[in-house]
């Protein structure tokens, strides 16, 4: 894999790992755009929660709002990748900015939310704005990774939907780790639910900032995460 597919890759599956909480109005990304995606969190909302609505069987209890559904099953993360692809594909070099721009956003509020959280959010966007500009140059140029994967004509850049949906699917397998689980498998029906929160067995799961997730989970993923770089660039081999 050339060094701009995967640093890009990293970073946008990273900021897409956020982008299921959009159904949630306090969470990182549904500040992270200001009254866009404010708005568009609320229009998420109001979806998520009549698609529940529509397709609950008899054992889905009733709920209030739509967080924790649509946005967290493979279907979604599925359909999400697939139209970014389309996007970077047909829409060229402003579109591939795009989808960097608001990924790389999403990547510096979730890596540093702490810092991110006392900045200004220009300061955010600029950042962000900057670094999709070099990322993309980077990866346009012949043999740097836009043509990673599909090699076809026509195919430049296909492959940027695989991070997004790695990015999806990640969040609802860290979602169903904690206590209430996570529907993953929607529409899927499972017994007398076709909104089952999935999750392994009860004594497995934890809380959010729990130190099992700080102190074991987070350095084993870093050195995980590592070595996957290293192998995917070839250093040794
Ligand atoms: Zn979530």
């Amino acid at each position: 894999m050339p060094w701009p597919t995967l640093v890009v890759g990293a970073l946008i599956c990273s900021g897409a790992a956020l982008a299921p909480d959009l159904d949630h109005q306090a969470a990182t990304i549904s500040r992270a755009f200001g009254p866009l995606s404010r708005l568009a969190c609320k229009l998420i909302d109001v979806l998520a929660h009549a698609t529940y609505k529509a397709t609950r069987k008899p054992g889905d209890s009733r709920r209030s709002g739509g967080h924790r559904t649509l946005t967290h099953t493979w279907l979604w993360a599925v359909l999400l990748g697939v139209g970014f692809s389309a996007l970077a594909v047909y829409g060229g070099r402003w579109a591939v900015l795009l989808i960097l721009f608001v990924h790389m956003v999403l990547a510096v509020e979730g890596l540093f939310w702490r810092q991110a959280r006392t900045s200004s959010d220009v300061l955010v966007w600029l950042l962000a704005a900057t670094s999709a500009w070099l990322l993309a140059d980077a990866l346009d140029d012949p043999g740097n990774g836009k043509a990673w994967l599909f090699t076809e004509p026509g195919q430049h850049y296909m492959w940027i939907g695989l991070p997004i949906v790695l990015g999806a699917l990640v969040h609802c397998v860290g979602d169903a780790l904690t206590v209430s689980g996570c529907p993953i498998l929607w529409p899927i029906p499972i017994g007398r639910r076709r909104w089952y929160p999935l999750g392994p067995p009860k004594f497995m799961r934890f809380r959010a900032g729990s130190w099992v997730e700080i102190k074991i989970l987070t350095p084993v993923f870093f050195v995980v995460g590592g070595a996957s770089a290293v192998g995917a660039l070839g250093l040794f081999t």
